[in-house]
């Protein structure tokens, strides 16, 4: 069997700490029940990030749609900073106590993979970056990694279920075990040209037996035309100057009227990685990376009990909103009153905490993965690593 909790657990509570069941048993037992707001903010992201993008939400409205609360959020893919509240739950305690450990999971992560994912693609800026992590992480999560490394920039997954979530083809090269199969890369890519209609790319995988140098120019010679790009998938330990081999490749291929070839390069690729290799790179299989992503730390407070501002040490009491300024980004929090708040830039600032559910009924539209993703990519200019 699987070592999985059923998603009829998590609905019905059973994934939280047990703490928040002997809790829930305690306030039941004496009868305290008030009605509390809490929100969700993280004070620091990691790796020194100075910005995330909120994600996980779409998960996290439809757990919280099963339960009697009003909940505020930002939208899914949100920039956001610290201290920000993402998401404030309104409701009595019992009605959620055992669901936070359950909630904060699904945002801590997903936010963690679609900022790496942002910032990955920043750094690529034109270059393809496709998500290869799936390998890296239990099988169950897979749809949910691609699909936050989707929304956060990436231009296509590897997983044909996480293609199905987001709605587009996945993509793909050839795997080592092709060629290992047909004992060449030259006869597996033939091959692979034979039996494969035209509409999937034919991209050479040339770090399995030979130089890179000598196998780029065996399968250009071999495919011509039809081969659109090699991949560089070039073991750690024979790696040397990676961006010297790429340099040396490119030349022999120009050399011999091959410049439409593309260069995609995988195998361990870091943030540090792109301003390196981005002169020579036309695409990225990017894998640990996003999909071993650091999540952020999100936690979940109680600000106010029964309408009044009330928090433990550490925490800023009280309902809040978040502004942003839609003209020069400029942003704040302040109470959650009804003031209209005017930029210094004497533009009025919109709420991005807005309300998103009232007792299982939503306020706003669940939007595809694809219009996410265009949102983070029409920003990313804005954004600083
Ligand atoms: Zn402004």
């Amino acid at each position: 069997m699987f070592h999985i909790a059923d998603p009829k657990d998590i609905i019905d509570g059973k994934i939280t700490d047990v703490y928040f069941e002997r809790t829930l048993k305690v306030l039941k037992a004496k009868g305290i029940n008030p009605v509390v707001k809490a929100e969700f903010i993280a004070k620091n992201f990691p790796e020194n990030w100075p910005w995330a993008l909120f994600a996980g939400f779409e998960e996290a409205i439809y757990l919280m749609r099963h339960l009697p609360i009003k909940v505020r959020s930002m939208k899914e893919g949100t920039v956001f900073y610290p201290f920000e509240p993402v998401m404030e739950i309104e409701g009595n305690y019992q009605d959620f106590c055992v669901y936070e450990t359950a909630i904060l999971g699904l945002i801590c992560q997903a936010s963690g993979v679609a900022t790496k994912a942002t910032r990955l693609k920043k750094l690529a800026g034109d270059r393809l970056v496709v998500s290869f992590g799936a390998r890296r992480m239990h099988p169950i999560l897979a749809p949910m990694i691609e699909r936050n490394a989707y929304i956060g920039g990436c231009d296509g997954v590897a997983v044909v279920k996480s293609g199905e979530l987001i709605g587009e083809d996945p993509m793909g090269t050839v795997p080592h075990a092709l060629i290992i199969c047909f004992g060449s890369t030259v006869e597996a890519m033939k091959a692979f040209d034979e039996v494969l209609e035209p509409k999937f790319k034919r991209v050479a995988l040339i770090d399995t037996f030979l130089d890179e140098k000598f196998e780029c120019l065996n399968v250009a010679e071999a495919l011509g035309n039809k081969l659109f790009a090699v991949r560089f998938d070039t073991p750690a330990s024979r790696r040397g100057d990676f961006a010297k081999i790429l340099r040396e490749c490119r030349w022999e291929l120009d050399m011999r009227g091959y410049r439409h070839v593309q260069f995609f390069a995988s195998g361990g690729i870091k943030e540090e990685d792109l301003p390196l290799l981005n002169p020579l790179v036309d695409g990225y299989g990017i894998g640990t990376s996003i999909s071993n992503a650091r999540v952020v730390d999100f936690a979940m407070d109680i600000i106010a009990v029964e309408g009044k501002p009330f928090a433990k040490r550490g925490k800023w009491s009280g309902s809040k909103r978040v502004l942003r300024c839609p003209k020069c980004n400029q942003r704040d929090i302040v109470p959650n009153d009804n003031v209209t708040y005017t930029c210094s830039c004497s533009e009025v600032f919109e709420d991005i905490l807005i309300p998103v559910l009232d007792y299982g009924q939503y306020l706003i539209e669940i939007e595809p993965a694809s219009k996410l993703r265009e949102r983070v990519l029409n920003n990313i200019n804005r954004l600083t690593l």
